[in-house]
């Protein structure tokens, strides 16, 4: 063997740990709660998960209960059936799989997760995409999921097979009006994905009340979890069809998998760890989307604060419905091209006050999320801004 140096892996441990306020657009969601933290060492084996499956597959096993577990996730998310998937990204690619053929349309929004274009492509499906409003806001124009409806009937005779909304989007978090393209597809008949990575596990999401026949969701985005893990929810209607069972059976030695599921390719393909701290967060998340409004009311405190440095300006929809949020910020633009460092002054002048999660070397745009961040982080991390943008002649009003 090649001499591979070894040491680098020892001891290894995070940068970014208590001591920092964390604001990375992707990870304020998937925070473990103190009691997570502990399933996640007591889980921290393989298949920790398995030592009393009796029936072969994880979401049946009674102890430790992911059994009752997934009949609660069906009950907190309004719906019937639920799986645990390899993230939210797991759970689209089976939606498509199952209810699509290669060959046919589907109509997405235009802020759509990359994973949601990936999961059409391996499944060669075709694609018409729902326009938004542009800038500044960035709207998802929902009331054009009709003529799109419309333009693949006329294009292709058939209707798509499905349409599939970002409930809200990574981009800008703006919250989509899921109602009310769940009643655009109830009147025509076409199954609806709602894409809520972003938002069940951190707000409110009912299910049946939006009208979605596959609800996912991301358990390392919004749930609290390590994951990868993520939640595929669906309907009676759809559930025999997309939790399908394998059929298959060896030619020569006569062996059936009956129990496996097929289009999630097996068990289902998540267990041990992630699902054990998805399942201890879950009382953690059942209260914490009651607090959603004042979530809310942070990060349009933030976004005020902000907006006091010259040239910072929110984009996507005003006021905030979420705590995901994109600044243009030309104002800070401007100093990295002049810096040394160009644009990764920011980064390092945040670094130094213990503030982690905004891009590294970028300065046109800045993302960030507020998400579970108590009131005097926030003050921090505003201050923080502020105090740099004086630092380098940047006004602050
Ligand atoms: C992060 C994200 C995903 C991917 O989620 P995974 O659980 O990592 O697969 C999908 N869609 C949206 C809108 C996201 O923001």
């Amino acid at each position: 063997m090649t001499k591979i140096n070894l040491d680098r892996y020892r001891g290894l441990r995070r940068v970014v740990d208590d001591t920092w306020i964390n604001i990375h657009p992707i990870q304020r969601g998937g925070v473990l709660p103190p009691e997570s933290r502990e399933a996640l060492i007591s889980f921290g084996d393989g298949y920790s998960t398995c030592d009393l499956c009796i029936e072969g597959r994880v979401d049946l096993v009674k102890t430790p209960p992911i059994l009752d577990f997934a009949g609660d996730v069906a009950k907190f998310l309004n719906m019937d059936e639920v799986r645990f998937t390899p993230g939210a990204r797991g759970a689209k690619q089976a939606v498509f799989k199952s209810i699509a053929e290669s060959g046919d349309t589907i109509v997405i929004d235009s802020l759509a997760h990359y994973t949601t274009y990936i999961a059409a492509e391996v499944n060669g499906l075709k694609i018409v995409e729902v326009p938004h409003g542009g800038y500044p806001e960035f709207r998802i124009k929902t009331e054009d999921y009709v003529a799109k409806i419309e333009e693949v009937r006329r294009k292709t005779g058939e209707l798509p097979a499905a349409v599939l909304l970002t409930h809200v989007d990574y981009r800008y978090g703006n919250l989509a009006d899921a109602a009310d393209v769940g009643k655009i597809a109830g009147e025509y008949g076409v199954p609806y994905v709602l894409n809520a990575a972003y938002s069940a596990g951190v707000m409110p999401v009912d299910g049946k009340k939006l009208g979605v026949d596959f609800l996912i969701c991301s358990g390392h985005k919004s749930w609290g979890a390590s994951g990868p893990v993520g939640i595929l929810a669906t309907t009676y209607e759809f559930s025999g069809k997309t939790f399908r069972t394998s059929a298959i059976k060896g030619p020569w030695s006569g062996r059936a998998f009956l129990k496996k599921d097929v289009y999630l390719f097996g068990c289902p393909p998540v267990f041990g760890a992630p699902v054990a701290t998805l399942m201890a967060s879950f009382p953690h998340v059942v209260e914490r989307v009651k607090h959603w409004d004042e979530e809310v009311e942070k990060i349009r405190w933030l976004v005020n604060e902000l907006e006091r440095i010259k040239d910072f300006h929110q984009l996507g929809e005003r006021p905030r419905q979420h705590t995901l949020v994109t600044f243009e910020t030309p104002s800070f633009h401007k100093v990295a091209k002049k810096h040394s460092r160009k644009g990764f002054f920011l980064y390092e002048e945040l670094k130094k006050k213990k503030i982690a999660g905004v891009h590294a070397g970028m300065t046109k745009m800045i993302k960030l999320n507020s998400y579970g961040l108590t009131k005097e982080q926030l003050q921090k991390v505003a201050d923080a801004f502020q105090d740099i943008a004086r630092a380098y002649e940047v006004e602050v009003e």
